[in-house]
């Protein structure tokens, strides 16, 4: 997500070249502005951890259910599921950062033993063992778009799984282009509103089994989270390359956030089953 949408990161994503003694290594990262902004979230989409609490409880997991994350973070849904259901997980994610930050926090839930990350890019990855619940939350570009990632994800699932599908929608029909583009959106086509979505997912030949959409306090949670972030990391690094666009983002980011994302866009989780 961000001030940018998270479909801009597939977009930007890129290889950072770094050097390491004397030989060159090429590590597979996400832009830095994520990385720097989102350093501090555990959730990096507009969902409170009540909100993944309630998901986890709605979809009815078994202990020892088998679940694949694509786009998994800092792994906060495959950690606190393994703690409260017992699951076992697989996350995949393209950014150093964030696997690092889900190895610490399933250490911290005592849940190392029952998820592991996988510093990778996503995109094409199909689990070798079946899956009972494939899951792709707030990183549909990893199949390029919803229908590309819906397909990738039923690769991994048993006969009867689930996929879930984190996505935005229009709460309002933006007006005009320009209020879409002040969304973080390339246009008013890039989402569906919650009616289009749903009936997308039926055209798609999958059953609605479930949702948990977010809310305005959890798009307060993951938007405003980043400004301290940001103040904070601005105070660190003043002389970073970085410091200008943080700079410029600390400054423009909370009215535009409140002027648009807030009372436009809506985002939740999609629970389905092939039909
Ligand atoms: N699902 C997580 C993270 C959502 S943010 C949560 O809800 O907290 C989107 C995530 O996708 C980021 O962690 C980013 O690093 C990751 N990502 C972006 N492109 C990717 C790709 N091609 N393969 C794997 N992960 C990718």
């Amino acid at each position: 997500m961000c001030s940018v949408l998270h479909a801009e990161k597939a977009v930007e994503a890129f290889i950072l070249k770094g050097h390491l003694a004397e030989r060159e290594v090429i590590v597979l990262d996400i832009p830095r502005i994520f990385t720097i902004t989102e350093s501090e979230h555990r959730i990096h989409n507009p969902y409170t951890s009540s909100k993944l609490a309630t998901l986890g409880a709605a979809l009815r997991l078994k202990p020892e259910a088998r679940v694949l994350d694509l786009g998994s973070g800092s792994g906060e849904m495959l950690c606190t599921w393994a703690r409260d259901h017992a699951i076992v997980g697989t996350g995949i994610d393209m950014s150093p950062l964030f696997c690092k930050q889900a190895e610490q926090r399933a250490n911290e839930l005592g849940v190392a033993g029952r998820v592991s990350f996988i510093h990778a890019d996503a995109a094409g990855h199909v689990a070798s063992e079946k899956v009972d619940v494939a899951a792709c939350i707030g990183a549909t570009w990893i199949g390029g778009g919803v229908a590309g990632t819906i397909e990738l994800l039923s690769r991994s699932l048993c006969p009867g799984g689930l996929i879930l599908v984190g996505e935005p929608y229009w709460l309002r029909l933006p007006p005009t282009e320009d209020i879409a583009t002040g969304c973080g959106a390339t246009g008013i086509a890039d989402f569906h509103t919650l009616p289009g979505l749903v009936a997308s997912f039926g055209e798609l030949g999958y059953d609605v089994v479930e949702m948990v959409l977010a809310d305005q306090a959890g798009w307060d949670r993951y938007e405003a989270a980043k400004w301290l972030t940001m103040r904070r990391w601005l105070a660190a690094n003043p002389h970073d390359e970085f410091a200008a666009e943080i700079r410029n983002q600390l400054s423009t980011e909370p009215v535009r956030y409140v002027t648009y994302t807030r009372e436009y866009l809506g985002w939740g989780v999609f629970a389905l089953m092939a039909r």
